[in-house]
């Protein structure tokens, strides 16, 4: 069967329209990224013909192709994979946003060789809020740490923190753990952090992550059918 991707656009759009309704939400302050790993080019022309012009990817020589196929259309390309430190050079010149940055190593090498010609790099510091061993990320006693590092590196720019959460079907339990990264943020804010983005929500937690006050949902499945590879 083909996979009508314009279409399924519109029906992961209408679920964000209607989860923020239910939930007291302004849906234009969601952004969707449409995350492309394990994607085709042709799949991902159809998205850009459908009006989708931002995309997350997980590994670096997947991407690259990508972007440069794709250069001439004004995309945003968001990083949102493990980083691996010979990877980062490539990373910061490539990609606009990164979504994983977990350890301040990693963040002082994006932003030494982002590109003095390029804005500065849009960075999410990763929270393991599961604290789940296998899982990467910060546990939530260091994010304020990492916060205050990032604030001198002028190459990066702190949007906000990100998380992929344990797998919970209940959306009762999917919802404690978002919370607990929609808390912290809001602490981060008090303290004088100029964060606005919460990255949370993927194709099977997208209600609980709207819920709990995501500003920036993560859809593979849901826009592109199965991964290819
Ligand atoms: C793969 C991936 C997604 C998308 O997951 P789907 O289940 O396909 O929606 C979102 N965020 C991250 C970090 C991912 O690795």
């Amino acid at each position: 069967m083909k996979i009508d991707i314009q279409k399924n656009l519109a029906l992961v759009k209408e679920s964000i329209s209607l989860y923020s309704a239910r939930y007291g939400r302004n849906c234009s302050e969601i952004t969707l990224l449409a995350v492309s790993k394990g994607q085709s080019n042709e799949k991902i022309r159809q998205a850009i013909l459908s009006g989708q012009h931002r995309f997350g990817e997980n590994y670096l020589q997947e991407a690259l192709p990508k972007i440069i196929e794709f250069s001439q259309e004004a995309l945003e390309w968001h990083f949102i994979g493990p980083i691996q430190q010979n990877k980062t050079k490539k990373i910061a010149e490539n990609f606009h946003w990164v979504h994983g940055v977990c350890d301040l190593k990693i963040a002082v090498r994006l932003n030494d060789q982002r590109p003095h010609t390029l804005p500065p790099l849009n960075i999410c510091l990763q929270v393991n809020v599961s604290e789940e061993k296998t899982k990467s990320g910060l546990v939530l006693d260091e994010v304020l740490f990492l916060c205050n590092e990032c604030q001198k590196l002028s190459h990066l720019k702190l949007r906000g923190l990100m998380t992929i959460p344990a797998q919970k079907s209940a959306i009762s339990d999917q919802r404690k753990e978002f919370r607990k990264l929609s808390n912290l943020f809001c602490s981060l804010k008090q303290k004088g952090f100029e964060l606005d983005t919460l990255s949370m929500g993927m194709s099977n937690d997208l209600e609980a992550a709207i819920a709990e006050g995501s500003t920036l949902v993560r859809i593979g499945r849901g826009i592109f059918g199965e991964r290819e590879h």
